[in-house]
């Protein structure tokens, strides 16, 4: 087992709302008491409804949300930075170690700017590079690690398909030479048959260079081909994590199973055994008491809608219940159904 690149304990991100003159302020609960581990050179995904918390996490571990309370930790064996609580140099550090790919390949790219200037900018405002020659250099590794054809470096994101331009946004995630990337629905605005292709260049990159991937998608079919850990959020918690395999084979929570349900199958017999997920996913200004999901849990019961169940271990080895191939879910019913 890899060490841990990111440790959370307990992170929370918690926006205040303008409310009455007098009395307690309304409070969104985007992510509330997160406890994740992700493992150095892992491909780790996250899944969950619009409104889960998984943007939301995944900035807090970019250092670009702010921390109500908790702690989070990177380690890449070479140096460790207090995610929470850094700022001025260390900050500048981390940042050309870890870097996001947006979800939007159309709105990430400055029309203005040709591939080349876009794929550049990063060492340019990092100061990675002291030559053009050497920036150039490195942009061509680059860019040839993306599969794009070198000649179209001159050209402007305009000429490009949305699969051409993930990869220009790809090289310039990677350009920094990073060890953490956050793929924030990167592949969601993408047709299929490019999704596959995305999907691909992403592991392999993930192999040759080293990386760890926190991989976020509402889709689990694309996590199950991609990742080998996911943790599942409902309403800014987090409420099932296991390794890909085991949460796909054996689900215990009853919103994973919805979710895996929603699956389409090709197969006809599968069809009819869908259990759908009825209602909205309610407002983190005003959560439900309790276990967040009982307001649409089938099993829902007294206990569910006064205790909320905590994320605890499904194995007999509780020793390990904080490692990242533990199977752990929080549901107060999850051996009887
Ligand atoms: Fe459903 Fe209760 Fe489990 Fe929550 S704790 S998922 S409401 S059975």
């Amino acid at each position: 087992m890899n060490k841990p690149l990111i440790t959370t304990n307990s992170l929370s991100v918690h926006y205040p709302l303008r409310g009455k003159l007098f009395g307690p302020k309304p409070v969104v609960k985007a992510i509330d008491a997160i406890d994740v581990s992700i493992e150095k050179g892992s491909f780790f995904g996250l899944v969950g409804e619009s409104g889960s918390g998984k943007t939301t996490l995944g900035r807090a571990l970019l250092k670009a949300a702010p921390v109500t309370s908790g702690t989070a930790t990177y380690n890449d064996g070479e140096v460790e930075y207090d995610l929470v609580n850094m700022d001025g140099d260390e900050l500048k550090e981390f940042r050309k170690r870890a870097q996001l790919i947006f979800q939007d390949p159309y709105a990430a790219l400055s029309p203005r700017m040709t591939v080349r200037d876009i794929i550049a900018e990063p060492l340019e405002v990092m100061g990675l590079t002291r030559t053009r020659d050497e920036t150039d250099e490195r942009v061509r590794e680059i860019a040839a690690k993306c599969r794009l054809n070198l000649e179209h470096l001159r050209r402007y994101p305009h000429a490009f398909s949305g699969g051409q331009r993930q990869r220009i946004s790809i090289a310039r995630a990677l350009v920094s030479n990073p060890n953490f990337i956050v793929a924030d629905e990167s592949v969601a605005a993408l047709d299929v048959s490019i999704q596959a292709d995305v999907l691909n260049l992403l592991r392999s990159l993930s192999t040759e260079l080293s990386l760890t991937f926190l991989f976020i998608s509402h889709d689990l079919s694309v996590v199950a081909h991609t990742c080998d850990h996911v943790a599942v959020m409902y309403l800014g918690r987090l409420v099932e994590t296991a390794p890909t395999r085991q949460l796909f084979d054996s689900p215990r929570h009853p919103y994973t199973r919805a979710l895996l349900s929603s699956i389409p199958s090709l197969d006809p017999d599968d069809r009819g055994n869908a259990q759908k997920l009825s209602g909205e996913i309610p407002s983190p200004t005003n959560p439900p008491p309790g276990c967040k999901f009982h307001t649409r849990c089938p099993h829902a019961q007294q206990r569910c809608r006064e205790e909320e169940p905590t994320l605890s271990a499904t194995g007999s080895d509780a020793t390990h219940a904080s490692s990242p191939g533990t199977h752990r879910v929080a549901c107060h019913f999850w051996k009887e159904l």
